[in-house]
């Protein structure tokens, strides 16, 4: 928001895009669109960026996140819409120093190196303590009004924002699921177990406790209301088992593209061991498959028995 902000002020026109994948949504950038009235384009990249996800150039940060090679793609992606627009340069929000990893002077080299589009980068926020840009060289941009802010502090932002009067801003970082442990450890097993994945998939990891059963059987077995209703949402009726017990409260179980039948009386009695059944009493759990119906008897085996299969 800042970064548009101190442009404009300056008098140029600016617009932002932005990318939506399962792992990070445009909430904020639609509201800081709707604050400060600079039009936004969203636009998934959900098969390009898993490309870039299985293998990604620089590796990844503490989790699943591949930070360096995500700024640099979502730079060029940018990038290669910006001559039909008609826009000079790209700029974003970026801090040196801010980041451990991907705001180092030498990542913001990388990306820009890696985007295709060098020259062309440029961080108000940080301009002065940064190599001069081309819209600098060119005249187009007055380096004089452009800032020097540096390090991890927030201050600086803030008092920026305040002059700005702009109350309404997002808590800094947080919101992408790529760094949380959970669910990295839960992409990995799918990248581990599947060779393609539909977006819908790469949502269910963020619901539930996910159970692997064996290579060809996981299941995710809802832990509230809200699980249970996202499961449900994401799974795909033609290919997912959706495993429920009869007559006593309890959680659904997807197993997401199906599994044997041994996998599905073993989902079956994960289930029931997660419901308010009784325990040591046969339990009627209903499987619905894509062939049909079928109401399975088994006994509960119980969450504590099963620790060592949640991924
Ligand atoms: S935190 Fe997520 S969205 Fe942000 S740069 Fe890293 S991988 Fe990309």
């Amino acid at each position: 928001m800042l970064a548009g902000l101190v442009l404009r002020k300056q008098g140029i026109e600016v617009e932002w895009i932005t990318f939506e994948t399962p792992f990070f949504s445009a909430v904020k950038a639609r509201r800081a669109s709707d604050t400060t009235g600079i039009p936004l384009t969203v636009k998934n990249i959900t098969p390009v960026y898993l490309k870039m996800l299985k293998d990604p150039h620089c590796g990844y940060g503490k989790h699943m996140n591949p930070c360096l090679d995500c700024h640099a793609l979502m730079f060029r992606l940018a990038g290669s819409i910006m001559p039909a627009a008609g826009f000079d340069f790209l700029f974003s929000g970026e801090v040196l120093g801010q980041r451990p990893m991907s705001q180092t002077r030498q990542s913001l080299r990388y990306v820009e190196k890696h985007s295709g589009f060098n020259g062309y980068i440029l961080r108000p926020l940080s301009a002065r303590r940064l190599p001069e840009t081309m819209p600098e060289k060119e005249g187009l941009i007055n380096r004089e009004l452009l800032l020097d802010i540096a390090g991890r502090s927030r201050k600086p932002q803030i008092k920026l924002a305040d002059e700005f009067g702009i109350k309404d801003y997002p808590a800094p970082a947080g919101g992408c699921l790529l760094t949380d442990k959970n669910y990295s450890n839960r992409l990995r097993d799918l990248f581990d177990h599947q060779k393609t994945y539909t977006e819908a998939e790469l949502h269910l990891l963020a619901h539930g406790r996910h159970l692997r059963l064996d290579e060809n059987a996981k299941i995710i077995v809802g832990r509230t209301q809200q699980d249970n209703e996202n499961i449900i949402k994401y799974h795909n009726p033609k290919e997912d088992n959706v495993i429920k017990v009869n007559n006593y409260p309890g959680p659904i179980v997807l197993m997401p593209r199906g599994g044997k039948k041994d996998s599905i009386i073993l989902a079956a009695s994960i289930c029931a061991g997660y419901s308010k059944a009784p325990d040591l009493a046969p339990v009627e759990v209903q499987a619905v498959t894509p062939q049909g119906h079928e109401t399975i008897k088994v006994l509960g085996i119980l969450p504590q028995e099963v620790k060592h299969l949640i991924i």
